[in-house]
């Protein structure tokens, strides 16, 4: 693996860094670091996230790696890892994460030719929101438990269910569905995916409210919702083979690395900047060393998520399942250790939102209070050290 950049490429990552250094100083005030809750409690911040994508989009930038014909430029993935990285270290939104990050690499890889056609160029355009609608009350890391039923009826299917935890469920357009289309199948067969528009009659969303009021998931409830044949993707009762992968495109992303080793970096600053017993906190050794970790963490994370691209640079989109649970693992428990570590630091300011005694923007709480939900969402860190055993070890399949 080639872990250096051509000539070309610097020059990409330049023009990138000169875009995102610009429009984020156009960010609404609360924007912190970004993430769910900037980008989808409050209509300011979706405001902002809907007009990065449309310059994004003008810019082709979407869909840079996709091929010519679905609105890309034939880009290679190296160089879309190189967007992310940017993208990531601005805390910048724009990029629909479940259309742009999730459902289109799925249509490339298991839609029909109709549907690539008809459903990639408004994600690459900017044009259209998606959510995701896998979890339900009583399917999780257990997904294959699901209840959520859509029996064909003529040129229709027809959706009963609920699915839960719906991140930005609110502010999309679109939900790729995971839902049973045989009604006496168990477990992984007889599940099936659509591409259902939230505007449909019968779809009811109602908000899950998270510890400090903010709203970015949802339970979204299907009665009696009729979608049309043509929005089942890939073929009928074989949709769980595709959900793995796509769950695959969902672990895999830098993106979190660069965007926490940011946060590292202004934790270096503050520790500069900052005395306590009148020596500043930079002086003490503990401080250095923890922050060193951290640092040293991030360059491993890195690196694991540079891995998959190269993979899929040299094997196409397709990759192993072990890596991307190994980069989302790894990913979401060095979040957490930065969480309470920044939290640490920072001490008693390390509790103050919006003032202006609150250093790093005052985000240290959100980032605290988030940070439980960071190695569940995405298939947990039990869930996915199973899988690496099982999968990327080859250790008995856990039953
Ligand atoms: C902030 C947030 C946003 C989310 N956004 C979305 C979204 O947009 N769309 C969507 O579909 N879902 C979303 N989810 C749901 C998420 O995918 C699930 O919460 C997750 O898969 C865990 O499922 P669960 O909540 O049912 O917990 P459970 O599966 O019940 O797990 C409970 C505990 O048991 C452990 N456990 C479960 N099975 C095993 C096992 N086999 N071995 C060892 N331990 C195990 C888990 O690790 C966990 O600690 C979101 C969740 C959160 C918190």
């Amino acid at each position: 693996m080639d872990f250096k950049f051509t000539k070309e490429q610097e020059l990409l990552r330049d023009e990138f860094d000169e875009f995102f250094r610009e429009e984020m100083k156009h960010a609404p005030k609360e924007w912190g670091a970004g993430g769910f809750e900037a980008i989808y409690h409050s209509d300011e911040g979706f405001a902002f996230h809907q007009l990065i994508k449309k310059k994004l989009a003008a810019k082709g930038w979407i869909s840079r790696a996709w091929p010519k014909e679905f609105g890309g430029q034939d880009a290679s993935i190296i160089e879309q890892m190189i967007f992310s990285m940017v993208h990531a270290y601005y805390h910048a939104p724009g990029i629909d994460s479940f259309g742009v990050t999730m459902f289109a690499p799925t249509l490339m890889v298991g839609g029909t030719e109709e549907q690539k056609a008809k459903l990639l160029p408004p994600i690459a355009r900017g044009e259209v929101q998606y959510c995701q609608g896998w979890s339900e009350p009583d399917a999780g890391s257990d997904l294959a438990n699901l209840r959520t039923q859509a029996i064909k009826d003529g040129d229709y299917y027809v959706i009963n269910g609920q699915k839960t935890w719906t991140t930005g469920g609110h502010r999309a357009d679109h939900m790729f569905l995971l839902a049973r289309t045989d009604p006496d199948s168990t477990r992984s067969r007889g599940l099936s995916i659509f591409n259902v528009k939230m505007d449909l009659p019968g779809v009811e969303i109602r908000p899950i409210l998270h510890m400090n009021k903010a709203h970015y998931t949802n339970d979204v409830y299907f009665k009696d919702v009729k979608v049309h044949v043509s929005e089942l993707v890939g073929k009928e009762n074989e949709g769980w083979n595709l959900t793995r992968q796509t769950m695959n495109f969902e672990r895999s992303g830098i993106g979190g690395f660069i965007g926490g080793k940011r946060t590292v970096m202004e934790m270096v600053e503050f520790a500069k900047t900052t005395t306590r017993d009148g020596k500043p906190l930079w002086d003490d050794p503990l401080v250095k060393r923890n922050i060193a970790q951290l640092w040293a963490d991030y360059e491993v994370g890195r690196a694991m998520s540079m891995r998959i691209s190269w993979q899929q640079e040299k094997g196409g989109r397709v990759f192993s399942p072990a890596l991307a649970s190994a980069s989302k693992v790894f990913g979401s428990e060095l979040s957490q250790r930065v969480a309470y570590y920044m939290t640490d630091l920072l001490g008693q300011y390390g509790q103050i939102e919006k003032s202006q005694w609150a250093p790093l923007d005052g985000r240290a709480p959100e980032t605290y209070q988030f940070c439980p939900a960071q190695n569940i969402f995405a298939g947990s860190s039990e869930v996915q050290r199973n899988l690496i055993a099982w999968v990327g070890l080859g250790l008995p399949r856990f039953k």
